[in-house]
C-alpha cells in the first residue's frame, strides 16, 4: 500500500518504520525535522498523502489533529482511509470523522495502548472506531503495527475505549502506590507484600505487570529511576480527556477525577514531569497524613 504518515515523533517514528520495514511505501510529514530510513519525508502534509491509499496520523492533540485534517483531506484520494491513532478528545475524533465521511474517505479512530516499547516491538493494541468497510481497510495495517485491534464501535468509539482504560489504570496505579506507602508504614515488606498482593483480590495490571516498588515484580520503570515507561504527563493528558468526556456525558467519575487532581499537582507542582506515572510511589513514600 501507499500510506501517508503525519507526526513521526516518540510513537509515529517506529510505526512508520515497521509499515516501511513490512514493504509498503510509506511518506512522512512532520513540522519537525525528522529522518526516517526506509521512509521518504514529504516537504508539506499535503504532499504526504497525495495518491495514498492510506494515511495514519500521529499527533500531540485534537486541536492539532483537526488543523492537520483541515489540511489534507482535500488533498487524499476518495475511499482512502484516514486512520487516527493519536489520543485525542472524542468530540475530535467525531468531527474529523465527519469531515473525512463527507470526502468520501473511510475515517477510523484508532488510538493506542503499548507506548513507545510497543511501537517499536510492533505489539501495540489499537481500539477503533469507525464503519466496518474502514476497520477493514484499516486492519492489515494494525497487524503490522501491533499485536490486537479491536473493533469498538462507530467513530469515537476508539478513543471512548482508551480514555476508560487509562482511567482505570490511572486510579489502579494510584490505589497500588497508596498501598505500599501503608504498607511501608505499617512495617510490611515489599515482597511480601507484592507475593500477597499479586496473588489475591488486590491484583492488577499494575501491581502484576508494572511494580511500581524498585526490585520487586517484573522489570518496570521504577527499576530504571522512574524513567518513562508511561510518562505522568501522558496520564494527566488521558485523566484530563476522560473527564472532558464524562462532563460532556454527565456521567459521574469521583475516582477519575480525584486521579486527574493527584496527576495535576504531581507533575505541575511536585516535580513528576519527566518521570513514569508510577513514580506516584515515591511522592506517597515522601508524604504523612497532613502533608495537604
Ligand atoms: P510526540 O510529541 O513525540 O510526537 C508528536 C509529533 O507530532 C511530533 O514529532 C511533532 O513534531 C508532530 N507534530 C506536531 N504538530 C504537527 C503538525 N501540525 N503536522 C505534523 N506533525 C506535527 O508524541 P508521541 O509520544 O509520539 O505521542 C503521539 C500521540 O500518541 C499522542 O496523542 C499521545 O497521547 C499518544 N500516545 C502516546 C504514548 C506514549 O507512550 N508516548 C502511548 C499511547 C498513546
Amino acid at each position: 500500500m501507499k500510506i501517508g504518515f503525519i507526526g513521526l515523533g516518540n510513537m509515529g517514528a517506529p510505526m512508520a518504520a515497521n509499515l516501511a520495514n513490512a514493504g509498503h511505501q510509506v511518506t512522512g510529514f512532520d513540522t519537525a525535522a525528522v529522518t526516517l530510513e526506509n521512509v521518504s519525508i514529504a516537504a508539506t502534509a499535503a504532499q504526504a498523502v497525495a495518491g495514498a491509499d492510506a494515511v495514519i496520523t500521529m499527533l500531540p492533540n485534537g486541536q492539532i489533529l483537526r488543523a492537520v485534517a483541515g489540511d489534507i483531506i482535500a488533498h487524499m484520494r476518495p475511499g482512502a482511509a484516514l486512520i487516527d491513532c493519536s489520543t485525542v478528545d472524542v468530540e475530535s475524533a467525531r468531527a474529523v470523522a465527519e469531515m473525512a465521511s463527507a470526502a468520501g474517505l473511510l475515517p477510523v479512530d484508532a488510538p493506542v495502548s503499548g507506548g513507545v516499547g510497543g511501537a517499536t516491538a510492533g505489539t501495540l493494541t489499537f481500539m477503533a472506531g469507525g464503519s466496518d468497510a474502514a476497520f477493514e481497510m484499516a486492519k492489515p495495517l494494525f497487524d503490522i503495527m501491533g499485536q490486537k485491534a479491536v473493533h469498538c464501535g462507530d467513530a469515537g468509539a476508539g478513543q471512548a475505549a482508551k480514555i476508560c482504560n487509562n482511567m482505570i489504570l490511572g486510579v489502579t496505579m494510584i490505589a497500588t502506590c497508596e498501598a505500599f506507602a501503608l504498607a511501608d508504614k505499617l512495617g510490611l515488606d515489599r515482597q511480601k507484600m507484592f507475593d500477597v498482593v499479586s496473588t489475591s483480590s488486590g491484583y492488577s495490571w499494575t501491581m502484576n505487570a508494572y511494580c511500581p516498588a524498585p526490585g520487586v515484580g517484573p522489570q518496570s520503570p521504577a527499576d530504571n529511576g522512574y524513567k518513562p515507561g508511561f510518562a505522568a504527563d501522558l496520564m494527566l493528558k488521558d485523566l484530563g480527556l476522560s473527564q472532558q468526556a464524562a462532563a460532556a456525558a454527565d456521567a459521574d467519575t469521583p475516582m477519575g477525577q480525584a486521579a486527574l487532581e493527584l496527576y495535576r499537582r504531581f507533575v505541575e507542582e511536585e516535580g513528576g514531569r519527566g518521570m513514569d506515572f508510577s513514580a506516584m510511589l515515591p511522592r506517597f513514600e515522601k508524604r504523612t497524613r497532613n502533608s495537604g
